[in-house]
């Protein structure tokens, strides 16, 4: 159920934002080479793929219908060529392991995947019989080819091939440079937003404050936001106004329609690992759901409230300072590493 949802949305993300070049330039794809789906890697440029392939740059700008010269990383894009692109190697990730009680080699190299042979090659000077608690172990863990990988806990990770939030239909990001996710997080939150935009084509943008930087790590403001699944948007306002930034919001001025649409929307995906959101919030949220036909039951997992603030149960639960925009929270991805 909630895997088909998730595949659902990528699909109705895809359709808006360029199947339809594709499945034109994939009707007279013949008279060319090979019809070859390429997804756009950080650091790409048009320029760079057309060399690739060994193409002309503007057969790749024709075959996608791209009106501008700039491609973005995770986009699709049509290549006609017999050509192989190289497989691009990432870097691999350079990680220290603090020695815990009960470590040993073996176990670090399965939890990092790596081989214990080269665990010992690369901390020659350790003695994996004697490893004492605190001690550093290297490692470095295989480059995922370009994918973004959101590594340990959001409080104390980084982001690796993290990939911008730009403007896209139904969301306008604040500061891009704050603004970097994993590819899942990108793809949830412009999914959503899009998906809001589609059901009420009158809706405002939703403004999104910080993600994350570009590699993670501490930014100022939060004590999260450091591994690229952690974001800040604005609710819906009644009426359709378009706020300029995050606004505090009360629980007279909420859209409870379009932001219950919206979480919605992402925890059916089973993406979700919370969303924080102000008490009096959760309540117009609670009662518009109840409304249209929840059970108190069936909105037990999903809102904390009607219960008190110190239970933490609840997808959707109450932290104070969050009444200018949600907090969300992602989980752990296939592709992440050491996450929590
Ligand atoms: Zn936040």
């Amino acid at each position: 159920m909630s895997k088909r949802r998730f595949i659902a949305l990528l699909v109705a993300a895809g359709a808006l934002f360029g199947g339809l070049a594709e499945a034109a330039a994939e009707n007279n794809a013949a008279e060319k080479g090979k019809v070859i789906h390429y997804t756009v890697n950080p650091g790409d440029t048009l320029g760079s793929i057309a060399l690739q392939f060994g193409v002309d740059y503007d057969d790749v700008r024709a075959w996608n219908e791209l009106e501008g010269l700039t491609v973005e990383p995770g986009q699709e894009l049509i290549v006609k060529s017999d050509k192989k692109p190289k497989k691009k190697r990432s870097r691999p990730l350079p990680v220290v392991h603090r020695i815990r009680r009960g470590d040993t080699f073996e176990g670090i190299a399965k939890k990092y995947g790596v081989s214990v042979r080269k665990v010992r090659r690369w901390n020659r000077r350790l003695n994996p019989r004697r490893l004492q608690i605190g001690q550093r172990v290297r490692l470095y863990i295989p480059g995922r080819d370009g994918k973004s990988v959101s590594w340990g806990s959001a409080n104390r990770g980084r982001l690796y091939n993290g990939i911008a939030l730009e403007d896209s239909e139904g969301l306008n990001v604040r500061h891009v440079s704050r603004a970097y996710g994993t590819k899942r997080t990108i793809q949830l939150l412009r999914a959503a937003a899009a998906d809001v935009k589609a059901r009420w084509p009158d809706a405002p943008e939703m403004v999104v404050g910080d993600l994350s930087y570009k590699r993670g790590g501490r930014i100022r403001g939060h004590s999260s936001h450091q591994s690229g699944r952690d974001a800040d948007v604005s609710y819906y306002y009644r009426g359709n106004v378009q706020l300029p930034n995050l606004f505090a919001m009360s629980y007279e001025q909420i859209d409870a329609v379009k932001t219950w649409h919206l979480f919605k929307t992402l925890i059916d995906t089973g993406e979700v690992e919370y969303i924080f959101v102000e008490r009096d919030l959760q309540r117009a949220l609670y009662e518009y759901a109840r409304s249209i036909g929840y059970s108190k039951e069936a909105l037990a997992p999903i809102l904390q409230y009607p219960r008190p603030n110190h239970e933490r149960e609840g997808i959707i639960r109450h932290v104070s300072g969050h009444d200018t925009h949600f907090h969300i929270r992602f989980k752990c991805g296939p592709d992440d590493r050491n996450c929590d």
